[in-house]
């Protein structure tokens, strides 16, 4: 089937445009003027800016083995109500963990018939599964996933230093990133050490049990180790903006070390997060005011590579929400449906443009995953997936706007700009007008 789509804003990497975007058999063949769709076009006229398809590098899908906390179904219905096209899912928090081959067709087999949108899986690097890496790859993973700190779940550990030196030249051999959580735990048992007796309650003392050193100390272990080592180094979910000087210069020098933020990290800040309000629970933690104007910078001068969400639900009850203990409550933020109002909201008030969001928010997490030229542009050759914003629609969010397993979100409430229209896969609706699609037309991106 050929298809025409419309916008007065079709935001391509290098320019918004207005005119209509070609697609054949759910690829995009040419973009041309509105007057010079070429004949046996079906024609589809949305109001609203057309971008490429949001690609979320960072994601906790948590199925097979949690899926009471999220799953296939449920995280990619809401991944297409934030105009989410493709997703890249974590290795840990499903059960089996990704870190061998049998657990990522555990997972294949788990999202058969549920997807909404197109997928990927990332694999684990755990401290004993280093000749498992190869075969991953083999398998179709997209890189792979390490903790320096503990991940608090069972089934995936942490690696020290020790443990990396025996996988990364299994890993190096892949060409794969390394996608690292970077906090090391002897500057988080520091700061415990300093919190005997300390209110849980008090946002400050989550704070201060994750302090920017843990970070900035991990980064600079891995820059050391990316050196030696000559992999592709990417730091997931920087919070402080201290790292930031030394990930300058690891890029200065030549190293192929690439970082992401978060949307938590760029729209609230510690100084507003309200004693006793676990949703706002993440490691590393929501930093200061100024941190958050520094990470902005960042993603201004590129320093800062890309967006992902990290969007990482559990059931209610882990969160602790009546006893508002930040020690004992589970840390993660769900937010994949809200995440492209929050960061442009955010954007318009520091004078970003749609293409600057395209950029950060679909072309690199797609590059990072390896999916350029399938994904990620509003370009000839690439799968025509889209969604359809409308940057200047006034919004409150609401519970029913979440559309995940569980109506749970710091984000509740906050009043933002921009709201999806409708969301394509392939050249097929997925969402319009608040309908999803009936069938599962998502699938596992083929390697
Ligand atoms: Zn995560």
């Amino acid at each position: 089937m050929m298809q025409a789509f419309i916008s007065q804003q079709i935001v391509t990497p290098s320019a918004i445009r207005p005119g209509a975007v070609l697609v054949d058999d759910g690829r995009i063949t040419g973009i041309c003027n509105e007057v010079e769709i070429p004949p046996g076009h079906r024609r589809i006229d949305h109001p609203g800016a057309l971008l490429p398809g949001l690609v979320d590098s960072h994601i906790h899908i948590n199925e097979p083995g949690r899926t009471e906390w999220e799953g296939f179904a449920t995280a990619t219905r809401a991944a297409a109500a934030g105009g989410y096209t493709t997703l890249i899912d974590m290795p840990l928090n499903c059960s089996p963990a990704t870190t061998a081959v049998a657990a990522l067709e555990a997972k294949r087999a788990a999202s058969q018939g549920k997807c909404l949108v197109d997928w990927a899986a990332w694999g684990g690097v755990s401290n004993h599964n280093a000749e498992d890496l190869e075969p991953l790859a083999h398998a179709g993973v997209r890189g792979f996933k390490c903790f320096l700190a503990e991940p608090g779940i069972d089934s995936f550990s942490r690696v020290n230093e020790a443990e990396l030196r025996t996988a990364l030249p299994h890993l190096a051999r892949t060409g794969l990133p390394l996608l690292v959580h970077a906090e090391l735990p002897e500057p988080l048992d520091r700061a415990a050490r300093n919190l005997t007796g300390a209110d849980w309650r008090r946002y400050e003392t989550w704070l201060r049990s994750r302090p920017d050193d843990a970070e900035v100390e991990a980064i600079r272990l891995m820059i050391r180790l990316c050196r030696e080592f000559n992999f592709h180094l990417h730091i997931v979910h920087l919070a402080t903006a201290q790292a930031l000087d030394d990930l300058r210069q690891a890029r200065t020098e030549g190293l192929p070390v690439t970082v992401e933020t978060c949307p938590h990290y760029l729209h609230f800040a510690a100084e507003e997060i309200p004693d006793g309000s676990t949703l706002h629970k993440c490691a590393p933690p929501i930093r200061s005011a100024e941190n958050r104007e520094q990470l902005w910078e960042a993603l201004r001068d590129g320093a800062i590579d890309l967006i992902a969400t990290d969007h990482s639900p559990c059931s209610p009850n882990m969160k602790r929400i009546e006893e508002g203990n930040f020690a004992t409550a589970w840390g993660g933020i769900s937010s994949v449906s809200v995440a492209l109002p929050v960061v442009w909201t955010a954007m318009r008030q520091r004078g970003f443009s749609l293409c600057d969001l395209a950029r950060l928010m679909s072309q690199q997490p797609a590059q990072l995953a390896g999916l350029t030229g399938k994904k990620g542009q509003i370009a000839e050759g690439y799968d025509a997936d889209f969604a359809v914003f409308d940057p200047d629609a006034k919004i409150i969010v609401t519970k029913e706007q979440l559309h995940t397993r569980h109506q749970i979100s710091p984000y509740l409430g906050e009043r933002l700009y921009g709201t999806v229209i409708a969301t394509y896969l392939r050249g097929v609706p997925v969402l319009t007008e608040g309908q999803f699609a009936e069938s599962a037309p998502g699938r596992e991106i083929p390697a």
